[in-house]
């Protein structure tokens, strides 16, 4: 089973994508995580977290190499859900090259109005959660990631899901529409 959640910086993805992973028994791969433990050692992680800080996307080149290095790791093999990848056409592209037959499952899209967003984005207080990077990363989101939703959309595997409420109850809207296939 492989699996993607998409949905806007602030939408929760990280939060449901964890605990979704362990319900059904499938690898968490957050790109976003494993930008964040490269060191500040290496030129290369250095490069990353400046482009973090600033809210814009690490270069294509870069993510998806990681990505399929990760996916291809033995405890993927079994299934897992992407958390924070795709985020540009060129990703999603290559993946679909990538995966070939073994196509995605379904692609959750996590639904939460903008005026939250900002709210929770201000709240959590993570190193990359400034005021500016915020508003670029907002800005990104809509500018290269929303539109794969329609890239999806032909394959009939999207399943919107509300992301406001109880982390609990998203969960298991989250686990019902994939489970419902719809
Ligand atoms: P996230 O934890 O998913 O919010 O990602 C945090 C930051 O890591 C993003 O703002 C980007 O700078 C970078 N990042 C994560 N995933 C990707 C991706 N698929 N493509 C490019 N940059 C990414």
């Amino acid at each position: 089973m492989k699996i993607l959640f998409l949905g806007p910086p602030g939408a929760g993805k990280g939060t449901q994508a964890a605990r979704v992973a362990e319900h059904l028994g499938l690898a968490h791969v957050s790109t976003g995580d494993m930008f964040r433990a490269l060191s500040a050692e290496t030129d290369l992680g250095r490069r990353v977290l400046a482009i973090m800080t600033s809210g814009e996307l690490v270069p294509d080149h870069i993510t998806i190499e990681m990505l399929e290095s990760r996916i291809s790791q033995p405890d993927a093999a079994s299934g897992y859900i992407l958390d924070g990848f795709p985020r540009t056409r060129a990703q999603a592209e290559a993946l679909d090259a990538f995966l070939g037959d073994g196509a995605l499952d379904h692609v959750v899209v996590l639904e939460v109005p903008d005026d939250e967003l900002v709210a929770r984005l201000m709240a959590r207080g993570r190193a990359d959660d400034t005021e500016d990077s915020v508003r670029v990363r907002l800005g990104v989101y809509a500018r290269d990631t929303a539109p794969l939703i329609a890239h999806y959309e032909p394959r009939g595997i999207i399943r919107r899901v509300n992301g406001v409420g109880a982390i609990e109850l998203i969960s298991e809207a989250i686990i019902a529409a994939i489970e419902g296939g719809g």
